[in-house]
Formats: C-alpha cells, structure tokens, sequence
C-alpha cells in the first residue's frame, strides 16, 4: 500500500495542490493520497489563519469524486500545534487493511522542503517516511544543500535505480517535476479582499463555499 500525504493550511486549497499531488500519485503508482489540513500550523501566526472546520471543509469539497483522494481530519482537535512527525507515527500505528504498516510518500513544495530544519523532529521524520519535494517556480530545486546541514545530508546516497536520495534507514527523498501551477493560499486570499474573482485557481465547490461562508473579506 503506497500511501502519499499531503499537509498544509489549505487556505484555501487550490488547483496547484490538486494537479500536483495527482501527478506525484500517478509518477508513484499510488493507491491514495490523503489531504491533511493542520489545524494549528506550527510555522504560521495563529491569528492568520481560518478556521480548521472551514479549511477541512474546503478539502473536502475539492477531492469529491476522485477515488484517489482524500480529506483528513488527523491533526485535529486541541490546542497544541500540529506536527507532521505526530501524525506519520500515528498512520505507521493505525493497522492497515493487510495488516502491514502503508509506505509512506510525504509530498511537499521545494518551499516548504526548504524549511524542513524548523520541522519538530525533523531528522526522525526524514528517517521515518519518503518524501517527494514537487519543484516550484522561483525556487531551485534537485538538490538536498541548503535544504539540509551539509552532515546531515552526507548520510544520503544517490540511487540510480530509483533517481533518489537514499537514506540509511530505507527512506528515501524524491524531487519530481511536475507541472506546477503558480498559485498560492495568500494570493487568492488577497483576491477575494479585493473583491477579485478566483473562478479556475480552485474547484467551483471550493470558490462557492468560499463565498457563502464570507471568508477572507
Ligand atoms: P500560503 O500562501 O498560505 O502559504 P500555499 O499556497 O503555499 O499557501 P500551503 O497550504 O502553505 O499552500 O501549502 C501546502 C503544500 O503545498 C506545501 O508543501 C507547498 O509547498 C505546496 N504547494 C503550495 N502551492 C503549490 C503549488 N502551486 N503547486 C505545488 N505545490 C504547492
Ligand atoms: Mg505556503
């Protein structure tokens, strides 16, 4: 069972979320890939973000009626921030279908890989799940330095067979071009306040409830 996970704020979701997870699912032969909305993101001012029930809701919305995909609602509840390597144990715990653990694919941005190091655990994590870093316009890519301390990223090995990064423990580190979309949460959001339409950035479904709910004005 490969099982690929995709967090963020969702702030909302958009199309350049969608397009590149089906892709990596595709490129990886993935049998899901689940969308897991932090509800409290670590790296980000509470205060900046909307409401979890309403970023949830959003994801919801956008993977109705891909077999594919899925909404999670694993980071929620209480106040304590959500990190990734709390969630990773808690899948690799759940027992699965044919009772052996998932192998996991975290699937991020280049951006977001490049913030790794402030990541809780972060070295466990990397030990404990794949990742695959999806390139994005305006941010290199392919390599784990600067991403990395240079020590650190001395334990990986370049694997032909599989063009990735290989780390000691079976874990490896993929970087994927795909096609990226150059959208983002902050700028649909600034749309919105500006009474801008957001019509083909994210799923009718999503731009509907956005609206009705009033959010981001
Ligand atoms: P914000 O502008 O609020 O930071 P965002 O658009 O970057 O929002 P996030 O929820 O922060 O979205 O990102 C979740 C994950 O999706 C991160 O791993 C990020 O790198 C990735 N991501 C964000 N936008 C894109 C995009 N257009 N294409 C591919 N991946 C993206
Ligand atoms: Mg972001």
């Amino acid at each position: 069972m490969k099982l690929g996970l995709m967090g963020g704020t969702f702030d909302p979701i958009h199309f350049g979320h969608l397009r590149c997870a089906q892709e990596v699912a595709e490129m990886f032969g993935m049998d899901s890939v689940l969308f897991i909305p932090s509800a409290r993101p670590p790296l980000k001012p509470a205060a900046e973000v909307s409401d979890y029930g309403d970023r949830l809701r959003m994801v919801g919305l956008a993977v109705e009626g891909n077999p594919l995909f899925s909404a999670s609602d694993l980071e929620k509840g209480g106040e304590k921030p959500s990190y990734t390597i709390d969630t990773v144990r808690r899948i690799l715990a759940a027992p699965g279908k044919q009772g052996s653990p998932p192998e996991i694919f975290f699937i991020l941005g280049m951006d977001a890989f490049h913030g790794i190091q402030r990541w809780k655990d972060w070295e466990e994590l990397l030990a404990l799940c794949s990742f695959i870093v999806m390139t994005r316009p305006g941010h290199e890519n392919g390599s784990l330095i600067p991403s990395l301390p240079a020590d650190y990223a001395a334990r990986y090995t370049y694997k032909n067979d599989i063009d990735a990064c290989a780390h000691p423990a079976g874990t490896s580190i993929f970087f994927r071009a795909v096609t990226v979309l150059d959208i983002s949460s902050t700028r649909i959001r600034k749309m919105v306040r500006k009474g801008r339409t957001i019509r083909y950035l994210v799923p009718d479904s999503v731009r509907d409830y956005i609206e009705q709910r009033g959010l981001y004005k």
